[in-house]
């Protein structure tokens, strides 16, 4: 499996990498994580993004593809992977194709998840995130058995800090502006599965995998 999740924030892109990965042994690559560890680790990439992300804005794209670069060329890559919430501008995305090429693979398909900017809001504002294990939550739409606890592994639920209301303004204007045109990008390179973003979670899942089955027929 060899796909990309593309979407504005809160699509879902997560949720549904997690579960699609668990399914097909592929890697998980999420750049948000990758950098959420960075900023907690204090290392020289974390000391960069720290102030960028907390505004909403995007990362340098040299920084981001060499560190996707690094990421797709380990061992646990070879099985497949998920990408998740990266490529977010135009140079990005070449640059993907060409670490790919030269790897002699390609992507499968883009699947692009789509959700109104209302239901964005609200699903954001409601996020919680596992400390531990990263699995993701929702205060309403997936709550936690334990107020506060993750199921998996009873770690302690946060939130992030860029998901308050005007960070979210933020990040939804530069997700039209930089990310929104990759859509077209890999629609003109046949690439490109569009689907629903709203409804249930397996509901979403199932659409998922059609569109990479549908894709690969
Ligand atoms: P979301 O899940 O809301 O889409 P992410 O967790 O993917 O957000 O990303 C959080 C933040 O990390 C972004 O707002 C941005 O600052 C930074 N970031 C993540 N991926 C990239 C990327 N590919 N390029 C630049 N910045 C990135
Ligand atoms: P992204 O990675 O695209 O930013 P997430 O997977 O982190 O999105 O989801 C954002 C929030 O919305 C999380 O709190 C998650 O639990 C919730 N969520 C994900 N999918 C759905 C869905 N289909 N319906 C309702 N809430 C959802
Ligand atoms: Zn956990």
């Amino acid at each position: 499996m060899r796909v990309l999740l593309l979407g504005p924030p809160g699509a879902g892109k997560g949720t549904q990498a997690d579960r699609l990965t668990a399914a097909f042994g592929a890697c998980q690559v999420s750049t948000g994580d990758i950098l959420r560890k960075a900023v907690e680790d204090k290392t020289p990439l974390g000391q960069k993004a720290a102030a960028i992300m907390a505004k909403g804005e995007l990362v340098p794209d040299a920084l981001m593809i060499d560190l996707v670069a690094e990421r797709l060329r380990r061992e646990d890559c070879r099985r497949g992977f998920v990408l998740d919430g990266f490529p977010r501008t135009l140079e990005q995305a070449q640059a993907l194709e060409g670490i790919l090429k030269a790897m002699g693979s390609e992507l499968d398909c883009v699947v692009s998840i789509r959700v109104p900017e209302a239901a964005i809001v609200e699903r954001l504002e409601g996020r919680r995130s596992c400390r531990g294990c990263g699995v993701l939550y929702h205060r309403v739409f997936h709550p936690p058995a334990r107020d506060g606890v993750c199921d998996r592994c009873q770690g302690t639920l946060y939130q992030r800090e860029d998901d308050r209301v005007e960070t979210i303004r933020a990040r939804l204007r530069v997700y039209e502006e930089r990310t929104a045109p990759l859509i077209q990008y890999y629609r003109d390179r046949g690439l490109l599965k569009e689907i629903d973003g709203v409804g249930d979670v397996d509901e979403i899942q199932s659409r998922i995998r059609r569109a990479w089955g549908e894709a690969r027929a």
